[in-house]
C-alpha cells in the first residue's frame, strides 16, 4: 500500500454530541486543512466510522445512543484507524488508558486546540509511518522467549500469540530494536508516539509499559523483559 501525504486532504470524523463543540473542532480542522464529518451520536458515529473512508477518528467518550467506550471497541474490531478519545472527565481518562481499548490517545475537556491539532497531526504521522515500516521491515526481533515479527505485526510469547494494541506493539517493537539502551519518557513520546515536547503526558508511557508488562511479563511486578531505569525511563533487556 502506498500512501501519498501530500496527495489528498485527510479526512476527520468528529463524534460530537454538544454541536457548540463539534462546530468548534470543525471551524479549527478546516482551517488546518482538513476534510471532516460530524456524526452527533454513538450509533451514527459508529456507523459512519466503520465505512473506512477517515484517517483519523475524534471520539467523545459521553454520546447519546452509544457511548465513547463502545464506539471505540465496534471501531477496533474492523479497522485500525487512529482513534482520540475527548473527555470531560477525569476519571474516564483512567479508564481510556486502563482499559484495552485500544484507543491511540486521549484529550481531557476544555483542550486547547493547538494540543489537539498537534495530537492529530502526530497520529496522523505515526499512521502513515506505520504502513511504511510494515512494507519495508521484514525484521523478526528475538529476545528470548519473545518473538517480534514486523512483518506480521505479531508478537508472541514461547509461541503464544499476545495480543496487544497499536501503541503497546509499537513501544515493544522499539525498545526491542533498541535493546539494553533507557529512554526517557520524554524521548519515548517522541519516537514512538510521535509528539514534540510538552504535547504529550507522561503518564501515557507509564501506563501503557504497565498494560504491555501485564501481557509479556509472566509476573509483571518482578519485569523480565521492560525494565524500569529509576529516576531517568525504561529499557528492554
Ligand atoms: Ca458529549
Amino acid at each position: 500500500m502506498v500512501i501519498d501525504m501530500n496527495d489528498s486532504k485527510k479526512k476527520i470524523l468528529i463524534v460530537e454530541d454538544e454541536k457548540n463543540i463539534a462546530q468548534v473542532l470543525a471551524f479549527n480542522l478546516m482551517q488546518a486543512g482538513y476534510d471532516y464529518e460530524i456524526a452527533s451520536d454513538g450509533e451514527e458515529g459508529l456507523k459512519k466510522a466503520l465505512r473506512g473512508n477517515f484517517d483519523l477518528i475524534l471520539l467523545d467518550i459521553m454520546l447519546p445512543k452509544m457511548d465513547g467506550f463502545t464506539v471505540c471497541r465496534g471501531i477496533r474490531m474492523r479497522l485500525d484507524t487512529p482513534i482520540i478519545m475527548v473527555t470531560a472527565k477525569e476519571e474516564d481518562v483512567d479508564k481510556i488508558l486502563g482499559l484495552d481499548l485500544g484507543a491511540d490517545d486521549y484529550v481531557t475537556k476544555p483542550f486547547s486546540v493547538n494540543v489537539l491539532l498537534a495530537r492529530i497531526k502526530a497520529n496522523l504521522r505515526r499512521s502513515a509511518n506505520e504502513v511504511v515500516t510494515e512494507a519495508k521491515a521484514s525484521t523478526v526481533l528475538e529476545v528470548r522467549e519473545l518473538v517480534i515479527d514486523n512483518e506480521k505485526y505479531s508478537v508472541t510469547k514461547a509461541g503464544e500469540p499476545i495480543a496487544l494494541s497499536k501503541i503497546e506493539y509499537d513501544l515493544l517493537a522499539f525498545l526491542a530494536a533498541n535493546q539494553g539502551k533507557p529512554f526517557k519518557r520524554e524521548e519515548l513520546l517522541e519516537s514512538v508516539w510521535g509528539y514534540k515536547e510538552f504535547f504529550g503526558d507522561r503518564r501515557t508511557v507509564d501506563v501503557t509499559v504497565s498494560r504491555l508488562r501485564n501481557k509479556i511479563e509472566t509476573d509483571p511486578t518482578h519485569p523480565e523483559y521492560i525494565f524500569s531505569k529509576h529516576g531517568y525511563g525504561y529499557y528492554l533487556a
